[in-house]
């Protein structure tokens, strides 16, 4: 494929995983990310279907040098996982999670959620400590360090890290872990995504047989990020209206009493 075009018929027959293009219905909602503000129209979205497809959308980015943006959960408050006129790795369809409940390990594909690993160890008591909102993608969070609930008791997401695999920029599918490539091992371990697309992570489960409270925070949360989703911006303006609505409605309510219903003499 020729530098800085991409024919999309083309991409669509080399690969078995979706691929999403402008025109497509779903592209508007597939190219849309957390943060409602950023607004960037990619070339193509690629979603993998394993980890071989990964490495061939990393080659595909090599061989037309159009930039490349990696999206697990989309939660980037800068936008990294969506480009203009790039191609999007999106891994949202990559969402294996393998548990070894007698071990107490999972080896979790990077397209998951939080909120979906957390939900699927805990039927089993056990847990991996991410931070406190469901829908961020284990790819950022992990990737970026990961601070949650548990982590005075458990350490950090990157404490409970055993292994990942990653796709290099050379498009090659490597293990790192303590005793192979420890040096990506310890890269990846908060230092982002720009080492290389992590397909999948190995981590420590601990035991959690029960959780008290925060139950309240966490439906308040979701309720501001629904309220984001739908009207199209960020949890925090949304966090920003509502906590302005009940500020502001009792000031008007007196304000209509005392002045408007019944005007005072003034003079
Ligand atoms: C509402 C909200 C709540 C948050 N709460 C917490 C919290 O409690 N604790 C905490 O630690 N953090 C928290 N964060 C921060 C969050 O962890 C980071 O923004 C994280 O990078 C988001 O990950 P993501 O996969 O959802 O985002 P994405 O936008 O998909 O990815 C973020 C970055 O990581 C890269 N990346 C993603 N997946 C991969 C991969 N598989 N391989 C290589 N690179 C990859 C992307 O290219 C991008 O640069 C929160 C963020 C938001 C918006």
């Amino acid at each position: 494929m020729a530098q800085g075009t991409i024919s999309i018929p083309d991409v669509r027959s080399a690969f078995t995983g979706r691929v999403i293009a402008p025109g497509d219905p779903e592209y508007d909602r597939a190219r849309s990310v957390h943060d409602g503000s950023v607004d960037r129209r990619p070339a193509v979205i690629i979603r993998p279907a394993d980890a071989a497809e990964v490495a061939r959308v990393v080659a595909l980015a090599r061989e037309t040098r159009l930039e490349l943006a990696v999206r697990s959960g989309g939660h980037s408050g800068a936008g990294h996982s969506v480009t203009e006129g790039g191609i999007v790795l999106d891994l949202s369809d990559m969402r294996a999670l393998d548990i070894d409940v007698e071990g107490r390990t999972a080896w979790a594909e990077t397209g998951l959620t939080a909120g979906e690993y957390t939900n699927t160890v805990g039927a089993h008591g056990l847990v991996t400590g991410f931070g406190d909102t469901g829908s961020v993608g284990i790819g950022g969070l992990t990737l970026g360090g990961g601070i949650g609930f548990l982590v005075r008791k458990h350490g950090m997401t990157i404490d409970n890290l055993l292994a990942a695999d990653v796709v290099t920029a050379d498009g090659e599918l490597l293990r790192a872990d303590e005793d192979n490539h420890p040096d990506l091992f310890w890269a990846i371990r908060g230092g982002g995504g720009n080492f290389g697309v992590a397909t999948r992570f190995r981590f420590r489960l601990r035991e959690l047989p029960s959780i008290v409270g925060l139950s309240r925070m966490s439906s308040f949360q979701s309720f501001l990020a629904a309220c984001a989703g739908s009207c199209g911006f960020s949890c925090w303006a949304a966090c920003f209206c509502v906590v302005s609505f009940f500020l502001y409605v009792p000031v008007v309510i007196v304000w209509l009493w005392d002045g408007l219903l019944w005007p005072r003499d003034r003079s």
